[in-house]
C-alpha cells in the first residue's frame, strides 16, 4: 500500500475526550472514528488489526470444533419473554419498535437465538455435543460508555454457545474454551490470564474472566506466581491451571487469600473474555430439549463463550506502546514493514523504494510505504504512531552505497543492511 493512496488520518495532538491511551492512540493513528457516544467508525488501517483479531479467534475456535454461524443482529422481544430476561435486562437493552408496533430489540447478546435454533434443529441426543459461535456486533447501551472501544455501545464479539449431554461432558468443552483462549492470546502475541469469574445466583465454579496484562489495565489481579511458570509451557494441565489462585479485584479478598504474600504476583489486566457454564437455565426455561437413548427427555447443559474481539484490539494497545504510539506484535501489526522514503522525488530513493515495495508485494508481505511529500521527520513519527514493527529507511546517501536502514520498532535498534539481503534479513 502506498501511503499516498490511502486513507490514514493522524493527528499530532490527543483528542481532548480521550482519556485512556488505547483510545488516545487508535485516533491520533488514523485507525478509528467516533460515529455517536460509544459508537465507532474503524477506518482501513484499525480495520486489518481488527481482522487479524478475528482470524486467529477463528482459526483456534475451528480447531476447537466449533462451527461459525451468523445470527442477526436484531431479535425479536418473544425469545426474551420466553427466558424471563426481557425484563430482566435493563436499559443495557436497545429496544425497538418495528412499523407494526412489534418489539424488538438489538442484540446484547445471544443466548435466546441460539436456544430457539438449537430446538428447532437438534432433536436427538446422538447429535451432541454441539459448539456454535460467531463474530458479529453487538449493542449494549452502557450507562457510561468510555475510553473508546474499551466500552463502546457497539462492539464486536467472538460468542459461542455449547450443547452438552450431562455435567460431565459440558465440563470438558467448558476446559476445551478454557485451553483454546489461551491459544488464542497467545497467537496474538499478547499475555493472558484466567481468574475465577462470579456465578452469581447461578453457582458452580465453572467460570473464568480472561484478562490479558498491561500496566494500565482497569482491573487488579491477584494469582499464584506459579501460573507464570506453569503458562509458559507448551502442554496445558488444565487442572492445575484452574486450582490455582487467580482472583481479579472484586473476588480477591487479601485477608482470605490462601497463599503467602512473597508466592502472590499482583498485577493489572483488562477483561478481554469470559467463559461460563450455566447449566440448564437456558434449556429449561426455553424448552430446549433432545430425546436420550431410552427416549427420554433431556435438557442440555449449556455453556457460552465471549471474546470482546474490539476490545482486544484496544487492550494490545495497552499493553504495547510507548510515548512515540503503537508498538504491534507481529501477529495483529496491520502492516509488517514501513517503508520509508527519505526524499521522495529523488530519482534514486524512488527507483530503490519501488524496487523493495515490489518485492515485498510479490512475497505477500504487507507493506505500507510512504511515497509522500512530507518531511523525513514527520513519515519517521507516522512510522512510530501507527506501530509497524519493521521500518526500512531509504535515504539518499545509504541507497548510494547500496544499502538501506532497518529500524525495529520495538527495541529501537538500527542496522545497515545491503538492499540485496532484505529479504533474507527478515
Ligand atoms: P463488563 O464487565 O466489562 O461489562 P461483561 O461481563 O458485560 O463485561 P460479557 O457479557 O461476558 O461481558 O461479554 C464478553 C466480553 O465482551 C467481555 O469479556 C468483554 O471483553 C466484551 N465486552 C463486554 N462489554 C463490552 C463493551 N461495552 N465494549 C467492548 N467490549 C465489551
Ligand atoms: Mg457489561
Amino acid at each position: 500500500m502506498k501511503l499516498s493512496q490511502y486513507f490514514l488520518p493522524t493527528l499530532k495532538e490527543n483528542p481532548i475526550d480521550a482519556t485512556v491511551v488505547s483510545h488516545q492512540l487508535m485516533i491520533r493513528a488514523g485507525m478509528i472514528r467516533q460515529t455517536a457516544s460509544g459508537i465507532y467508525t474503524w477506518l482501513p488501517l484499525g480495520l486489518k488489526v481488527l481482522r487479524k483479531v478475528e482470524k486467529i479467534i477463528k482459526e483456534e475456535m475451528d480447531k476447537a470444533g466449533a462451527l461459525e454461524i451468523l445470527m442477526p443482529t436484531i431479535q425479536p422481544a418473544e425469545l426474551w419473554i420466553e427466558s424471563g430476561r426481557f425484563d430482566a435486562y435493563g436499559k443495557e437493552m436497545l429496544r425497538i419498535k418495528d412499523r407494526h408496533d412489534r418489539d424488538i430489540l438489538y442484540g446484547p447478546t445471544h443466548e435466546e437465538v441460539v436456544t430457539d435454533i438449537f430446538r428447532k434443529n437438534v432433536t436427538s441426543y446422538k447429535d451432541l455435543p454441539k459448539n456454535l459461535y460467531q463474530i458479529h456486533w453487538k449493542f449494549r447501551d452502557e450507562i457510561r460508555p468510555r475510553f473508546g472501544l474499551m466500552r463502546g455501545r457497539e462492539f464486536l464479539m467472538k460468542d459461542s454457545y455449547s450443547f452438552d449431554i450431562d455435567e460431565v461432558s459440558a465440563k470438558k468443552t467448558y476446559n476445551l474454551m478454557y485451553e483454546t483462549y489461551f491459544k488464542i492470546f497467545r497467537k496474538m502475541g499478547l499475555k493472558p490470564m484466567a481468574v475465577k469469574a462470579d456465578t452469581g445466583a447461578i453457582g458452580g465454579d465453572l467460570s473464568h474472566e480472561f484478562h490479558l496484562l498491561a500496566d494500565t489495565g482497569e482491573s487488579a489481579i491477584y494469582y499464584d506466581k506459579k501460573f507464570d511458570e506453569l503458562s509458559k509451557l507448551k502442554t496445558f494441565d488444565i487442572t492445575q491451571m484452574q486450582s490455582m489462585y487467580a482472583m481479579a479485584d472484586e473476588m480477591h479478598v487479601a485477608e482470605k487469600c490462601p497463599i503467602p504474600a512473597e508466592q502472590l504476583a499482583s498485577r493489572r489486566g483488562i477483561e478481554v473474555g469470559h467463559i461460563f457454564n450455566f447449566g440448564l437455565k437456558y434449556s429449561k426455561a426455553m424448552e430446549a430439549s433432545v430425546m436420550g437413548a431410552n427416549g427420554e427427555k433431556i435438557y442440555p447443559n449449556m455453556g457460552s463463550y465471549g471474546i470482546g474481539a474490539s476490545r482486544v484490539v484496544a487492550a494490545a494497545i495497552e499493553a504495547n506502546h510507548d510515548q512515540n504510539g503503537i508498538i504491534w506484535p507481529k501477529e495483529l501489526a496491520p502492516f509488517q514493514i514501513a517503508l520509508i522514503n527519505v526524499r521522495s522525488g529523488d530519482e534514486l530513493c524512488d527507483k530503490v523504494c519501488e524496487e523493495i515495495y515490489n518485492k515485498f508485494q510479490e512475497q505477500n508481505i504487507e507493506v505500507i510505504y510512504d511515497d509522500t511529500k512530507a518531511s523525513l521527520g514527520q513519515k519517521l513519527s507516522i512510522a512510530d504512531l501507527i506501530g509497524i514493527p519493521t521500518q526500512i529507511i531509504v535515504g539518499p546517501k545509504s541507497a548510494a552505497a547500496g544499502k538501506v536502514e532497518v529500524k525495529d520498532r520495538k527495541s529501537g535498534e538500527k542496522n545497515e543492511i545491503e538492499i540485496s539481503e532484505i529479504l533474507k534479513f527478515l
